[in-house]
């Protein structure tokens, strides 16, 4: 049984930067569970429940909901799980998550494996953003009601100031590393396994 070991991965990087696509494909090929707050919300918006209404104008406005209601969700799925195989998207974004994630992962004995942050110069972040708005549109898909440049941009100050800080956090316990995330999505997933090495 090889798959039945204990892994975590959390990816930190800007919005825009491409860490769900990555975690989507890291967490295939590795028979890990993807574990994307921001879709969570999002299903709770679209489902209409009492969570999605209560977040619903968080998300809008660019700004993060309350850290007691992500810590709460996160504890749930963990809890749930036979192994601790995941990838966090989107998680821990601030010093009281990340904090509280290093006390659930001490009580199931699941420590941090590795720390990938996708690295994006800040414009062109607000592009790729932007223009997967338009690409959805035109697909006739939903489009994310914050992916828009003003809102785009709000959560980019919001990951300056509340989730940077993270960096540190887990630089100083070894986990973090560097990648370019600047190339093709195959460029960029080999530059992931690269620095999981
Ligand atoms: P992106 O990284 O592209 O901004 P996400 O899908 O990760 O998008 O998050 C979308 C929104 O969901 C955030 O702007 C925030 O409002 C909310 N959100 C997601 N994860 C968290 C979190 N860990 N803490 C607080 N808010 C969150």
């Amino acid at each position: 049984m090889t798959q039945s070991k204990n892994k975590v991965v959390i990816f930190l990087g800007p919005p825009g930067a491409g860490k769900g696509t990555q975690a989507e494909r890291l967490a295939h090929e590795q028979q890990l569970l993807k574990i994307s707050t921001g879709n969570i919300l999002r299903d709770h918006v679209a489902r209409d429940t009492e969570l999605g209404r209560q977040v619903k104008p968080i998300l809008d406005a660019g700004q993060l909901v309350p850290d007691q209601i992500l810590i709460a969700l996160i504890r749930d799925k963990l809890a749930s799980m036979d192994n601790v195989r995941v990838i966090f998207d989107g998680f821990p974004r601030t010093q009281a998550q990340a904090e509280a994630l290093d006390v659930l992962l001490e009580e199931l004995g699941a420590p941090v494996n590795a720390v990938p942050l996708l690295e994006v110069p800040d414009q062109i972040l607000i592009d790729r953003i932007v223009e997967r708005g338009r690409q959805a549109a035109a697909k006739g898909e939903a489009v994310r009601s914050d992916d828009n440049e003003e809102t785009a941009r709000k959560r980019q100050q919001v990951y300056r100031e509340q989730t940077q800080p993270l960096i540190d956090h887990y630089a100083a316990r070894g986990h973090l590393y560097t990648v370019d995330g600047v190339g093709s999505m195959d460029e960029v997933y080999g530059r992931i396994l690269e620095g999981m090495k």
